[in-house]
């Protein structure tokens, strides 16, 4: 029988330092991480006296502070497999960079860089300089600034050009945006007054003309990315709203959301209105993401009538949304690969996903089915190639889905509870693996997992042979 060990039987701080595996770890980490952990160890054991031998009690320990050791020191942003399906996934982090980014963000990163500095004068320059010309010729804007993300445009935008005055908006685009983006508040905190004209499905150029008022200080029009308003629907054209805003000496301003700069229907993809289109059409500033179908970094992206940009970057708050030199080192590789739009399919990370076809995606799958099974072999489940629908995502086109194809896991008999079982050793692999469960069934979407990558995911599935151990939510 075990006896209640004693404290006095408890090893010493010091004799666990002196542990090799904990050495080991001691010169990887740190000797202090691994003091803390040891000490941490101690106090646990300390609390409730365990039932055990001493030499038990000193191997549970090392092998208890290891674990504790390698729990702080994984990073807190850790890389993930995507095969949720969803190409721009918020959550995950939306767009992937290119390589010309990923090369660009570590020079800027490594090496001073003339962010804010001219050097054929030697005087100081001005951040935007670095993607200002790139985003006029892209857009057919005069002039352009960059912020922290579209959200913060928005902010500065109203906070600018209407601060204590009002914003005409179509009932049917006061939107929300996951994460607590609404138009509403947003506008509130920005000091401007919404003015809402039409209805939720129609709205008319007579409203528009209707609700001018002394204080009116710009027509906006909101892309209504995230969702679709469908049947009988009316919305006023950009033409026909610039034409009411200059009769009456106001600016027309868009927030296009995801913005991409080229037209995906020359790949099949459905619409999306660029700011090109948008500037055409008669906008005088419009706004989009960097991390959305652009496929750049997190952003936010202005681009319109010189005057309006010069008044926006003259707005203290500017400064305090302002992007660092990496992003602005990443959305300019970016901005560079659309000068080249035919090569743009193979070399922007999100297009290539986008664009990936369906019998490619289950090629793939079929190539990696007996590594899966061989993996789950002990598990009640059936595992099959099957087509499925990837989603754009991040509000981008958000009723089109793309064909795609991947792994659905369904659970043998009625054992429903399997699949959040496997679904969480996924997310507990080395590189977890984020997967969706849909229709009974666990998908695996291999849309976005890369040639490169699959190597990696291989790897690690050997890790799952072990059958997962009774617990209540299989039972
Ligand atoms: C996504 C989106 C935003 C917010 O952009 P972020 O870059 O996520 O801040 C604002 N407006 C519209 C219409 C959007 O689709």
């Amino acid at each position: 029988m075990n006896q209640v060990l004693q404290r006095s039987q408890l090893p010493s701080v010091d004799r666990l330092l002196a542990e090799p595996r904990l050495q080991a770890l001691a010169t990887q980490h740190g000797r202090a991480i691994v003091t803390r952990a040891v000490r941490d160890g101690l106090a646990a054991v300390r609390q409730k006296l365990p039932e055990t031998s001493p030499t038990a009690l000193h191997e549970a320990l090392v092998t208890a502070i290891a674990a504790r050791i390698a729990q702080v020191t994984r990073p807190g942003l850790r890389r993930v497999f995507n095969l949720t399906g969803t190409v721009l996934h918020t959550n995950l982090g939306r767009a992937q960079l290119p390589e010309e980014a990923v090369e660009a963000v570590v020079m800027a990163a490594r090496s001073p860089c003339a962010l804010e500095y001219d050097i054929d004068s030697g005087a100081r320059g001005d951040r935007d300089d670095v993607v200002n010309e790139l985003l006029c010729e892209l857009t057919g804007a005069e002039a352009a600034t960059v912020v922290n993300n579209n959200a913060a445009a928005v902010f500065l935008l109203l906070n600018t050009l209407a601060l204590k005055k009002e914003v005409i908006v179509s009932r049917g685009e006061l939107i929300e945006i996951g994460g607590a983006f609404r138009i509403p508040d947003i506008m509130q905190r920005a000091g401007a007054r919404l003015v809402e004209v039409g209805t939720t499905n129609r709205t008319h150029a007579r409203d528009f003309s209707a609700a001018l008022a002394p204080r009116t200080a710009m027509l906006m029009k909101v892309h209504t990315s995230n969702y679709a308003v469908q049947g009988f629907t009316q919305a006023v054209p950009e033409e026909e709203l610039a034409r009411i805003a200059h009769q009456h000496g106001m600016p027309l301003v868009v927030d296009l959301g995801s913005g991409t700069l080229v037209d995906m229907e020359k790949w099949g993809l459905p619409h999306e209105p660029t700011p090109a289109e948008a500037i055409a059409r008669g906008a005088d500033l419009v706004s989009f993401s960097g991390d959305k179908l652009l496929g750049g970094p997190q952003a936010g992206i202005l681009a319109g009538r010189r005057e309006l940009i010069a008044r926006i970057k003259k707005n203290p708050l500017k400064r305090c949304l302002r992007v660092g030199k990496l992003t602005l080192a990443a959305l300019e590789a970016v901005l560079r690969l659309y000068r080249d739009p035919d090569r743009l399919p193979e070399r922007l990370t999100t297009l290539h996903l986008l664009l990936r076809a369906e019998p490619d995606i289950r090629a793939q799958a079929k190539g990696l089915l007996a590594a899966l099974q061989a993996a789950l072999a002990q598990w009640p489940v059936t595992i099959a190639v099957e087509s499925l629908n990837s989603q754009i995502g991040s509000g981008s086109l958000p009723v089109d889905r793309l064909p795609s194809a991947g792994f659905v896991v369904r659970p043998q008999g009625k054992r429903a509870g399997i699949l959040h079982v496997l679904e969480e050793r996924l997310r507990g692999l080395p590189i977890p693996v984020i997967a969706r469960i849909a229709d009974g069934a666990l998908q695996l979407d291999l849309r976005c997992l890369t040639v490169q990558d699959e190597a990696e995911l291989v790897g690690q599935l050997p890790s799952l042979q072990q059958r997962p151990v009774g617990n209540a939510r299989s039972a």
